[in-house]
């Protein structure tokens, strides 16, 4: 039965201030959270739900995680921002921290995802002119269709989805889009000598958890190395512990030349990105030509430590893989003639929704919200399902138990 009720007039009133003063960017799901703690939000009247989003996979730790919050509170009281201009005491400790930890030469520090990914794109340019010695202004960079790697003019210039280009032009060239996980189309596209980079994501976030063949990422691997580009992977939603590994590409043992990493790297805190590299890619940037005034503040450094260190100390990989893969059985057991696929790796899961309704989804996570679980759907018919990797076994099955009793709601509509 469809039991959606009216938002309570508490509700209304943060609603219609967002709806009034902000710009309609987003469309969120008509609730509003003032509290968070683990693997729960509270609303403003109170009402407690399961976050099946942590913020894109930002608060892969669980929300307001002590580790960290502690360490943010330590620093932020005691040096904040010092911008690049002068060294700090915090930077270079960070900058081992994460370089020994993913196993790379040099770290480039960012803020946001989509800056970290630029940065990437710059690097990976800069390597081929100077490196492959591709002729100058002739870089291309391979990327896949329904990829997402953020917002801006660059990235979305190569991006297939219409929403998020239309009316945005004229675009950045020098990008080519072949299919996801079709190594006959990468090759093809490889042949071209100006070839400077293959971006990707691991697991297509977005796109609705698209999650390529076994062996796509050996396959990636092998075909880079041999036409002499770089592979590049964004692990900024699959990345962290996320997929049931540190790194998605770590479930091949494979190693990309430039790893893209944000969202968790902070644990939800404040917005930290970071590009990883080898000294022949990395230390074709000099002084002065890449730089952010926020990029490897003190803060920053700080909380990525802390946020890095609680993945490892808590085995929230390990987690993410056993409680992926009971929530998966589980949603198998469901006996529901509206969901059509159920994928994902680690505790990055998506269902579609097989529906006449279009809004079918869309009604399925007020429905969900209205029980007790917040979860938004993605590209329509797609909802993902993505709690904080700390989340245990009695409230997986108590989650499947709400999503179970909520898709009964598409029988009324
Ligand atoms: N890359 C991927 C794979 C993402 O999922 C996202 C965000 O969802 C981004 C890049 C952009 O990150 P941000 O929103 O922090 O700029």
């Amino acid at each position: 039965m469809n039991t959606i009720t009216q938002a309570s007039a508490n509700t209304q009133y943060f609603i219609d201030l967002e709806t009034k003063y902000g710009a309609h960017n987003y469309h969120p799901l008509p609730v509003v959270l003032k509290k968070a703690s683990g693997v729960f939000f509270w609303d403003v009247d109170d009402k407690r739900y399961y976050d099946f989003l942590s913020g894109y996979s930002a608060v892969n730790q669980g929300h307001c995680h002590p580790t960290i919050l502690a360490a943010m509170m330590e620093q932020a009281q005691t040096l904040t921002l010092t911008s690049r201009a002068f060294y700090n005491n915090q930077l270079g400790e960070y900058e081992k921290y994460i370089t020994d930890y993913f196993g790379y030469d040099k770290v480039l520090p960012m803020n946001t995802g989509v800056e970290a990914v630029e940065t990437a794109l710059k690097l990976s340019r800069k390597w081929a002119y100077e490196v492959k010695k591709i002729e100058h202004n002739k870089a291309k960079i391979i990327v896949c269709s329904q990829n997402f790697h953020g917002r801006t003019l660059g990235v979305i210039s190569y991006s297939t989805d219409p929403t998020a280009k239309n009316n945005y032009g004229p675009f950045l060239p020098g990008f080519e889009i072949i299919p996801f996980n079709d190594l006959p189309a990468l090759e093809k596209a490889l042949q071209d000598k100006n070839t400077a980079a293959f971006l990707f994501e691991p697991i297509q976030g977005e796109a609705g958890v698209v999650v390529p063949d076994k062996g796509y990422y050996t396959g990636v691997r092998q075909l880079c190395t041999e036409y002499q580009v770089l592979m590049v992977a964004d692990e900024i939603q699959s990345g962290l512990c996320r997929t049931g590994t540190t790194l998605a590409c770590d479930a091949e043992n494979v190693r990309p030349d430039i790893v893209i990493l944000g969202k968790a790297l902070s644990g939800g805190v404040i917005p930290i990105s970071a590009v990883l590299a080898d000294d022949e890619i990395m230390l074709t940037i000099q002084p002065g030509e890449h730089g952010s005034t926020y990029g490897g503040n003190p803060l920053s450094c700080k909380i990525a430590i802390a946020a890095l260190s609680v993945l490892k100390d808590e085995k929230m990989a390990e987690n993410a893989a056993a409680m992926g893969q009971l929530f998966r059985e589980e949603l198998a057991k469901i006996n529901s003639p509206f969901i059509e696929t159920i994928r994902g790796r680690g505790l990055l899961n998506a269902i579609v929704i097989n529906h006449p309704d279009e809004d079918a989804a869309w009604k399925l996570c007020l429905e969900l919200k209205e029980n007790g679980l917040l979860a938004k759907p993605t590209h329509g018919d797609k909802i993902r399902f993505a709690p904080p990797l700390l989340i245990n076994k009695e409230q997986i099955i108590e989650c499947v138990k709400i999503i179970e009793n909520s898709l009964q709601c598409l029988h009324d509509i």
